[in-house]
């Protein structure tokens, strides 16, 4: 396809897509196709020969739509809501075009700095505490994660080599995977599937706190469970605190919660995923009111702020720990971003 091509095929797509996004509530949301529907409709093997564009467009409409769950219908109402948008949908064009990876500041300046600019306005539509903006020459910071769960996981990674350290510099004879047998995270057990996922990829304990009448984790019910495993030689390190949970938008207690966790010294990461864009709001914003006790807070654009998915905004108010990752796992964006 040379540019002429481009041109002509790019406005037929567009058209195609505004005709789509115009007529989506006339679609059936759910599709009518069992599992494997689609291997029979298609060639075995890559064809050695090409399709004409035509032909491929033409297979969308017949082989690729009646498969689709239309997530942008009006009558949708399944899982949660997530993002789409004509600006949203335009920017991925560009992006695919510049096509850059931004692995560092010099991979393309612009990405790495953008980012950063951007998590901050975002940041300061939050109003979350000046400890998690970049500045200027700030310590704290925002990186765009591919989802929320990837959020949890690097939150924990990060808190799981920031106590080993501690506990190293304390006793150097103590090796990584003596202490790992031994550390302990919590969450609601109202928490997202991806909090226990993150602990099972981690390594480590994950144990789920019993929520309150209002589905709420409470400072009592955490620091049972942490006196319970301390008295059993177990490591508290890492609370997961959700604030809107994904089955019925509870959230739990941070003012309780966030003190405790700092008492103990544990690292306190805050799930938004979904509920996150609402703080914007100032009548929604008291929801988030004890953020300044977290270490690292995450939402999702991609859920309710008209961004394309991915997007997920993950802030630490200690980057620098998430740096010291870079030794020992390679999932982080913050380790490339800064
Ligand atoms: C949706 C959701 C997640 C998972 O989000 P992904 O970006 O798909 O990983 C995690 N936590 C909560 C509270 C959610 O609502």
């Amino acid at each position: 396809m040379n540019s002429s091509e481009f041109r002509r095929r790019g406005k037929e797509m567009v058209d195609y897509v505004a005709n789509y996004m115009d007529g989506i509530e006339s679609r059936q949301v759910y599709p009518d196709v069992e599992p494997g529907y689609l291997r029979p409709l298609i060639p075995a093997a890559a064809p050695q020969e090409p399709d004409t564009f035509e032909d491929i467009i033409k297979d969308i409409e017949k082989i690729i739509m009646p498969g689709v769950t239309h997530w942008h219908s009006p009558y949708f109402f399944a899982y949660f809501p997530t993002a789409s948008s004509y600006p949203a949908m335009l920017a991925d064009m560009l992006c695919g075009a510049i096509g850059c990876i931004g692995f560092s500041w010099a991979a393309s300046p612009a990405c790495t700095e953008l980012e950063t600019v951007m998590m901050d306005w975002l940041g300061k539509m939050l109003e979350l505490p000046e400890a998690f903006l970049a500045g200027d020459a700030g310590e704290g910071g925002g990186v765009i994660q591919g989802s929320a769960s990837e959020a949890t996981l690097v939150a924990l990674l990060a808190a799981r080599t920031k106590v080993t350290r501690r506990l190293q510099a304390a006793s150097p004879e103590l090796t990584p995977a003596a202490i790992m047998e031994k550390l302990v995270a919590y969450a609601s057990d109202q928490a997202h599937s991806s909090v226990e996922r993150a602990g099972l990829i981690g390594g480590v304990k994950l144990k789920a706190i019993p929520s309150d009448g209002n589905f709420a984790m409470r400072a009592s019910a955490l620091q049972e469970a942490m006196e319970r495993d301390k008295a059993a030689g177990l490591i508290p390190f890492f609370v997961v605190a959700t604030l809107g949970t994904t089955s019925c938008c509870s959230f739990d207690n941070l003012l309780e919660v966030g003190p405790l966790c700092n008492k103990e010294d544990v690292w306190l990461h805050i799930d938004a995923a979904y509920a996150g864009s609402a703080f914007i709001c100032p009548e929604f914003r008291h929801l988030l009111n004890g953020v300044e006790f977290a270490d690292s807070f995450n939402f999702n654009p991609h859920k309710w702020l008209l961004v394309n998915f991915d997007c997920s905004a993950m802030w630490s108010r200690q980057p620098a720990q998430m740096l010291r990752l870079k030794k020992t796992c390679f999932v982080s964006d913050m380790v490339r971003k800064i």
